[in-house]
């Protein structure tokens, strides 16, 4: 598929043949998840996207309970364009109900899914937050359940998110080659937290391709700060609000700083950051192609880094936690 933006690159996604735009769509605001977005400004900020060059759209049952599907459903099917100009990952196995990766909830939750989103089938199904769940349920029980409805068309690829890193290699060490075609990791790959690193030639050696969410550390790294619900420290917190400071004081804005240090690792197929505006839309995108075309702003990034330092790879606990 041919880009409507040539500025904007598009990368591989491991061995499934998609190209996915380096900056890719979370819907999750879609949800109103950081906040009350109009249905208006949520179709403006799609189209917009999508018109830019941005071919890759993320969302989950989980987010907003089902909003952010249909909010997003309803804007990719007013945007009129052919199904295959764009790629759409949801997930399952996590709803606001609570956790269920057995294999009669997933299977039923993509008709669900489907259903709200208006499409045939999503190019991406990824099970949703899977520190949460049975690993060996995930391995033995769900991704075979994901392959079926592989066979049968209504997913093309399957995925697998979650926050601590080690989950990655954990299910990905166990089921069959190819059976996983993408990870998504969160709040692992920004200027605070580079951990998603380590773990890039593992997963090339796996052929499993990779998406990298969260560049703005779901927040953290914007001026206006990150939601009530977020769960950093406050150490994390307040060094993530000097350094946003200290951009500003420069007449920079620190999410473009940290969107472009994302962007710029090449083994990310996409960068997922979230939207909920035509103006962040518009700040992304020429964040994106500025760092393509003319490079990042070295100074800048170092001084942030520095600012950084103290509390650099802190993350947090998610998930069922293991002695
Ligand atoms: P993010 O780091 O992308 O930050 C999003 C926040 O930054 C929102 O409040 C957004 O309004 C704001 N923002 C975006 N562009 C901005 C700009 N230019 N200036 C100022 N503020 C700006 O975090 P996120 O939304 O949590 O992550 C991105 C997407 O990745 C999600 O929407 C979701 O699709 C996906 N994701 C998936 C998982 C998972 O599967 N477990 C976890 C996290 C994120
Ligand atoms: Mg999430």
């Amino acid at each position: 598929m041919a880009s409507a933006n040539p500025k904007l690159q598009r990368r591989d996604l491991g061995l499934t043949g998609l190209k996915l735009s380096c900056i890719g769509f979370g819907a999750s605001p879609l949800g109103n998840v950081f906040g009350a977005v109009s249905e208006d400004e949520a179709n403006s900020a799609v189209r917009l996207a999508f018109s830019l060059g941005i071919n890759f759209f993320d969302t989950s049952p989980y987010y907003g309970g089902t909003l952010s599907e249909k909010v997003l459903g309803k804007a990719l099917r007013a945007l009129g364009a052919p199904r295959e100009e764009f790629v759409v990952s949801t997930k399952c196995g996590r709803y606001v109900e609570g956790f269920d990766f057995s294999a009669e909830r997933v299977t039923k939750s993509i008709d669900e899914s489907l259903e709200r989103l208006g499409l045939d089938y999503v190019d991406i199904l990824q099970c949703h937050d899977i520190e949460f769940g049975d690993l060996d349920q995930i391995v033995n029980e769900t991704i075979p359940a994901l392959l079926k409805l592989k066979q049968v068309g209504k997913i093309r690829f399957i995925g697998i998110t979650g926050l601590p890193l080690g989950i990655f290699t954990y299910v990905l060490d166990r089921v069959p080659p190819g059976s996983v075609d993408v990870i998504l990791s969160y709040c692992h790959y920004s200027i605070n937290d580079s951990t998603l690193e380590d773990l890039l030639p593992y997963l090339k050696s796996k052929g499993v391709g990779v998406i990298s969410a969260s560049p703005l550390a779901m927040g953290l790294l914007t001026e206006n700060g990150p939601p009530e619900w977020h769960p950093a420290s406050p150490e994390l917190k307040s060094a993530c609000r000097a350094a946003g400071a200290h951009c500003k004081g420069k007449g920079e804005n620190i999410a473009k700083i940290a969107l472009q240090y994302s962007l710029l690792n090449k083994e990310i197929s996409s960068v997922l950051v979230g939207m909920n505006s035509v103006r962040q839309v518009q700040e992304n995108v020429a964040a994106a192609v500025e760092v393509t075309t003319v490079g990042k702003d070295e100074e800048l990034l170092k001084e942030v880094e520095a600012i950084l330092e103290p509390v650099k790879n802190q993350t947090w606990p998610s998930g069922i936690q293991k002695s």
